[in-house]
């Protein structure tokens, strides 16, 4: 019996885990809960799984929580609550939602456990800091993001890789990308998008923010970076390819010129219970797939041009320091203009490119410092979409694009 701290656990990911623990309740247990500030899902989740712990990030929202729990379940409040409580458990699943979720991975690793990560801005802003803990001894980091747990499972094939170092057979590392609801469209072509448009996915069904980066491929071009820090991949090495489907979830290739990929329908439970379970492999199948009825598998280049998002994560990564998180920010900032329809699906590239260039090299060996870049980072992005906001919103009124929100 392994013991669970699910950390962001009313969350999509943090659910689907729960499922995942219903599914094989004798592999399991569940010792600590913790959310933002769900009391309601995360009070009646008590009275299913009885974790000894349980904590809520907003604090205002404590004695509701208390009152609310079964008897003898300790009620735990505030942002440090939550790292705390990755300490407390064989495994952490970290799938808090931003920031927040850096905190519990610097603790659930520097208290030497095992951290199934699916909280991107842990390696993406605070990759440096992260590296740093992640050599305290018994400290393991399993990828929840389907992309990376693909190449995890596939560089378990060489018996000179480990979890944290893709060893010297690799020739380099292929994520895999939906491709998104424009793919195939020009650059032209884009120029119109509205967010009805952007938010329609073709393959997964996830929160907006995320919906939006993977019309734009930055996601990808996030999960570019979220490879190198995992892998210790330099940046030459980490192809994307589009493949539509979302069957293929990454693939490696040796030095020999064979490629091992990792398939199966789209479904996180999958590498979910992967990162909970690592090294054993769960008895119960999701995603198995029906070969019959899988008519093609196709690969395409991505259009760089029409996605320059893509570009501007790689050149970001070969930045280093403090430039992913730097970048991570101002998309944020990007993102949430363009969902309040206040700029151009085109223009958030053209925002992140002006922003990148505004990048001052402070490096990322803090969380301070990490805070520090987000915030400045921020600041400048929303001066960028202020300036692009007039010219976009002065001929036509925003009116038609947030009707469809
Ligand atoms: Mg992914």
């Amino acid at each position: 019996m392994r013991t669970l701290a699910v950390l962001g656990s009313t969350g999509s990911i943090g659910t689907q885990a729960l499922e995942v623990v219903r599914a094989e309740p004798d592999r399991f247990e569940v010792v600590a809960l913790a959310a933002a500030s769900s009391v309601e899902a995360l009070a009646a989740q008590c009275h299913e799984f009885r974790p000894k712990v349980v904590g809520i990030a907003d604090a205002a929202n404590a004695a509701t929580l208390a009152a609310a729990v079964p008897p003898g379940t300790e009620v735990v409040a505030g942002p440090e609550a939550l790292a705390d409580l990755a300490t407390t458990a064989d495994v952490a699943l970290n799938a808090v939602v931003g920031f927040a979720g850096l905190q519990v991975t610097i603790a659930a690793l520097g208290a030497g456990k095992r951290l199934a990560l699916a909280n991107k801005e842990s390696l993406i802003a605070g990759g440096p800091v992260v590296a740093k803990v992640r050599a305290t001894p018994g400290a393991e980091l399993v990828p929840v993001d389907s992309e990376h747990c693909a190449i995890h499972q596939c560089l378990r094939t060489s018996a000179l890789a480990t979890g944290d170092d893709a060893g010297p057979e690799l020739a380099r590392l292929v994520l895999t990308a939906s491709g998104g609801p424009f793919r195939g469209r020009t650059r032209d072509e884009l120029a119109g998008v509205t967010i009805a448009d952007a938010l329609a996915h073709p393959t997964w069904a996830m929160g907006p923010k995320v919906t939006i980066d993977s019309s734009t491929l930055m996601n990808k071009g996030l999960e570019v970076i979220e490879a190198h820090e995992l892998f210790g991949v330099d940046f030459d090495r980490i192809a994307v390819v589009v493949h539509p489907q979302s069957i293929v979830h990454s693939l490696v290739e040796w030095t020999d010129g064979a490629t091992i990929a990792q398939l199966s329908l789209p479904d996180m439970r999958l590498p979910i219970a992967y990162a909970l379970g690592f090294p054993e492999r769960s008895a119960v199948p999701v995603g198995s797939i029906d070969w019959a009825s899988l008519a093609r598998l196709d690969f395409e280049a991505p259009d760089h041009g029409a996605f320059a998002c893509l570009g501007l994560a790689y050149a970001a990564g070969r930045i280093g320091g403090t430039g992913p998180a730097w970048l991570n920010a101002a998309n944020e900032v990007a993102v949430a203009a363009f969902l309040d329809g206040a700029l151009a699906w085109t223009a958030i590239a053209e925002v992140l490119h002006d922003a990148l260039e505004g990048h001052d090299a402070t490096p990322a060996d803090s969380v301070e410092a990490v805070v520090d870049a987000d915030a400045r980072a921020r600041a400048l992005a929303h001066q960028l979409v202020a300036a692009r906001a007039d010219e976009y919103l002065s001929p036509s009124p925003p009116a038609p694009l947030r009707s469809t929100l």
